[in-house]
């Protein structure tokens, strides 16, 4: 038997005014993403922002439905989007930020496994790990390089790709 640990490694910031510029604008988009949420069963919105290499920004936001496993992350939204769209065109960072009128968001939201999984298979896809940003309107923002920063046990079997 061996013993292993796993040390998690990211930048907390106050607020989004503390990154640098691209970053900055990049949370902003996140926000305007939020804005076409269809979220009336949750009212919980979510919205998330791909910075891609070219500079062009793509939009996701949660999408519910009323039968509810039918619904999808604003983070995969705003994946399969590029996937389908722009492959080649490599995706540099992703901001992703929540917003509910039912009570105060006091930390960032973590995207969900399904939506890191998503990432993991792109990361690998562009070769390039993806900066990801998470924060809240008050509280603070989490800067990772990599979904392997959440993932470390990510599923990805390379010999299933032809
Ligand atoms: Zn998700």
């Amino acid at each position: 038997m061996t013993d292993h640990e796993i040390k998690i490694n990211f930048k907390a910031y106050n607020s989004i005014d503390d990154l640098d510029k691209p970053a900055h604008d990049l949370c902003l988009e996140a926000v305007k993403a939020l804005k076409n949420s269809h979220s009336p069963y949750s009212k919980f919105r979510v919205g998330a922002a791909l910075l891609l290499q070219s500079g062009k920004i793509l939009h996701g936001s949660n999408q519910e439905n009323v039968a509810y496993p039918s619904g999808l992350c604003a983070e995969r939204v705003a994946l399969f989007n590029w996937g389908a769209n722009y492959p080649d065109d490599p995706i540099i960072a992703m901001a992703v930020t929540a917003h509910t009128d039912e009570f105060e968001i006091l930390q960032p939201v973590a995207s969900c496994g399904s939506c890191l999984q998503v990432l993991a298979e792109y990361e690998k896809k562009q070769g390039k790990p993806i900066e990801i940003i998470l924060f809240c309107a008050k509280g603070p923002v989490w800067v990772m390089k990599g979904v392997e920063t959440f993932l470390p046990f990510l599923f990805f079997e390379k010999r299933l790709i032809s």
